[in-house]
């Protein structure tokens, strides 16, 4: 890619066979339906790369991410998971793009939603909030019923016409299988209550990706902890796990290579940053990616040293987190691959201060 190109703005690198791995690990290993989370990268090559290794179903959380999706696969399923939306959308979901899965996770929600589909051919999920400490955001803080509320959740949704279901989410960067363990036996004891069973549970994303810094045991492990956890679900038959995976299928699938535009001392200034494709870096969680430094078509080696490094706008605060351990020579016109970072990077830079790259090429084996 270095040698074709040339480079002098960042590129993000599609490894498709990366992402046909992850998509298989998941779909081999967890025991449900596989759901593409498409905010985590929203890219067309990211989306293709998975889609040809088999995704089908996508949670989608905006009419855009239902649309881009449907009108890309013919083939695919959108799931409207999100229990906030513009009016409207839901039926345009609904009447244009077959959806019939939706969330709501209050009274208001369903009064809301219930306006516009046709209950009786849906599904709507009961979001509740759950969390746990191993995970290192919390989104039940924004979302979801608190446990005891959602009985009466799902019997409001059972008496519009719907099949109801349920949802959650532990959180992203989630490090510990105990967190989907403990969630399902909150679920568990949740539906006991009910005089009815549901079909379809939702345990949402979060499965995590290890960093530098940030090990993380395998999905493997999770999976086992799931699919034991699972046995006390009262299902009804022919009953199904959902899962949202947005990091852990596309992470690994992408790398950024940039190019150092100065140097000074253990300064070093590159052409991407916190606007750009690491803004993600922003909030808690994993703080470095590995790092190959390349100058004239070979590895650059040797010994290395800590470098504090800026991106390119005007912004002092665009400076990645934590020191980088570069090659001691690291100069100029040097390019440096930051791997593992499909996640979380592509779908939310910006344009801030007029730095912006749309250089996304594919690198196959
Ligand atoms: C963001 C999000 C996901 C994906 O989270 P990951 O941590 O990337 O797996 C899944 N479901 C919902 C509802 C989300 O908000």
């Amino acid at each position: 890619m270095l040698a074709s190109l040339e480079p002098v703005a960042p590129v993000y690198c599609v490894h498709p066979e990366r992402l046909a791995s992850a998509a298989d690990e998941f779909l081999t290993g967890f025991p449900g339906r596989v759901l593409y989370a498409v905010k985590a990268n929203n890219d067309p090559t990211v989306l293709d790369a998975l889609y040809a290794a088999g995704i089908r179903h996508y949670d989608c959380a905006s009419l855009r991410e239902i649309e881009a999706i449907a009108t890309r696969y013919a083939d695919a399923k959108c799931y409207f998971m999100s229990p906030v939306r513009f009016p409207g959308d839901a039926a345009a979901a609904f009447d244009s793009h077959g959806v019939r899965h939706f969330m709501a996770d209050s009274e208001p929600a369903i009064a809301d939603l219930l306006g516009e589909i046709d209950a009786a051919r849906c599904v709507v999920f009961a979001r509740m909030a759950v969390s746990h400490e191993s995970a290192v955001e919390d989104l039940s803080s924004k979302y979801g019923a608190p446990p005891d509320e959602v009985p009466a959740i799902l019997e409001r949704i059972r008496e519009s016409g719907a099949e109801p279901a349920l949802a959650f989410n532990v959180g992203s960067g989630v490090r510990s299988p105990a967190a989907y363990a403990h969630a399902i036996d909150v679920a568990s004891e949740t539906l006991s209550q009910l005089p009815f069973k549901v079909r379809l549970i939702d345990i949402g994303g979060g499965f995590p990706r290890p960093y530098p810094g940030f090990e993380v045991p395998p999905l493997a492990e999770f999976f086992t902890s799931i699919r034991e956890a699972m046995q006390a679900l009262p299902l009804t038959t022919g009953g199904e796990l959902l899962a949202e995976p947005g990091r852990s299928l596309c992470a690994t699938g992408m790398s950024t290579v940039v190019r150092v535009l100065l140097r000074k001392h253990d300064r070093i200034y590159v052409n991407d940053g916190m606007y750009g494709g690491f803004w993600e870096l922003r909030f808690d969680g994993h703080k470095q990616h590995p790092v190959t430094v390349y100058r004239n078509g070979k590895t650059l080696d040797g010994a290395v040293t800590p470098f504090v490094v800026f991106g390119p706008t005007c912004d002092s605060t665009d400076r990645l987190p934590e020191r980088v351990s570069l090659p001691q020579d690291i100069a100029v016109g040097d390019h440096i691959a930051f791997d593992c970072t499909g996640a979380y990077s592509l779908s939310g830079r910006t344009d801030f201060n007029g730095f912006y790259s749309d250089a996304v090429v594919t690198v196959s084996r």
